[in-house]
């Protein structure tokens, strides 16, 4: 199967086998050097020499994390959102009783830097933004570091939604001063879903220690505690810790400017792709993911139909929309594990497919090759 969904992605043969390694005690020396290396990795993915802890959880606990660790109820936060998961961080800080002004950009568009700026201009009594650094649902990459400087230009604590960019694409946690970034397992790093990673910089800490929201299966401070004896607080997904080592190493030795450079070209065949097809792209080009593009449904033709023309014919699975884009729009993954020639598949595929299901491609398309 062509798994062209943004995650979970394929995982390569050497993490599935990692994956069936036999258990060790989560308290003993075995375990203690896989977190130990994990950690490390991360840490250089992350461009940072902030602490990184391995929470066992989903991407949203990561982001749950990310709140409640540094938050307190009544504290006012900006919520900077381009799309559903943008929505579902501000969510989280309300649900945990922070009080969330939304800065909302259009579906499709990045954030802009200067109504950041105008925003925190506007109420100085914010105190903390959080921002996705690339939206899933829409296929759209915020200029991270742009927004980040405007940030820091405030004194503002920042927390970023890095879940499916984060080994993808250029994510400098150092260089850019980003005080919380969180990512997961099941994106860009080819392992299976349940293990978040959660950066936090000095700035990060501090609050904290001011902090007042409630926690206590993702306090960062119990990992961090727990960490420094080569331990988790509670019981780890343990073979996905095992993933994560082998995973680690193979993009390690690929060079991380490689797999950015890998995720480009995927992306660029996507793009490509569609857009020979007669098809139009959904993100405003320049802030286009290069790990997920999003297509509008061309009229009359069903989303659901051409998926499942995809999977039964082609063995190919593509995402449809989220929240208010489902129907309206496809999404093909493409970041991971992922080749050129996975991509081009799907391209072709769609080439077979959308004529049946009474796509008509705009006049002067069609005659160049896909
Ligand atoms: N944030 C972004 C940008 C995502 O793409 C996802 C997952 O698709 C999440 C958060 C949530 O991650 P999870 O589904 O692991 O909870």
């Amino acid at each position: 199967m062509n798994l062209r969904i943004p995650g979970p992605t394929p995982c390569p043969p050497e993490v599935l086998s990692a994956l069936s390694t036999q258990m060790v005690d989560h308290r003993g020396p075995e375990f203690a050097a896989v977190l130990e290396r994990v950690t490390a990795g991360l840490k250089r993915a992350f461009r940072t020499e902030n602490d990184v802890l391995v929470l066992t959880c989903a991407g949203t606990g990561g982001l749950e994390a990310a709140v409640v660790n540094t938050l307190s109820p009544g504290e006012r936060v900006l919520s900077v959102s381009i799309g559903e998961f943008g929505k579902r961080f501000a969510a989280i800080a309300e649900t945990y009783g922070a009080e969330v002004t939304r800065l909302d950009f259009e579906y499709g568009q990045a954030a802009d830097p200067g109504r950041l700026d105008e925003a925190l201009t506007t109420d100085a009594s914010l105190s903390a933004v959080l921002i996705t650094h690339n939206e899933t649902s829409t296929g759209v990459t915020n200029p991270l570091r742009e927004l980040a400087e405007v940030v820091r230009r405030h004194g503002k604590l920042l927390l970023v939604d890095a879940v499916s960019s984060m080994a993808s694409v250029p994510c400098d946690v150092d260089a850019w001063g980003l005080d919380v970034v969180v990512s997961g397992s099941q994106k860009g790093w080819m392992v299976p879903p349940g293990l978040a990673f959660v950066s936090m910089s000095p700035r990060a800490w501090r609050a904290h220690d001011r902090s007042r929201m409630p926690r206590f299966y993702l306090d960062t401070g119990k990992a961090r505690e727990s960490a420094a004896k080569g331990q988790t607080p509670w019981t780890p997904a343990v073979s996905l810790f095992y993933g994560m080592d082998v995973a680690l190493e193979m993009l390690e030795q690929e060079g991380w400017e490689s797999v950015f450079a890998r995720h480009q070209c995927c992306a660029d065949v996507a793009r490509r792709g569609v857009r020979r097809l007669g098809l139009e792209l959904f993100a405003d080009p320049p802030f286009a993911s290069n790990t997920v593009t999003t297509v509008r449904a061309p009229e009359g033709v069903s989303v659901a139909d051409l998926r499942t023309a995809l999977r039964e014919r082609h063995e190919i699975v593509l995402a449809g929309g989220q929240g208010p884009m489902a129907g309206k729009v496809f999404r093909i993954g493409h970041l991971g594990l992922v080749t050129e020639a996975e991509v081009q598949a799907v391209i072709d595929a769609l080439a077979v497919e959308l004529p049946k299901l009474g796509f008509v491609p705009p006049v002067g398309i069609g005659s160049s090759p896909a």
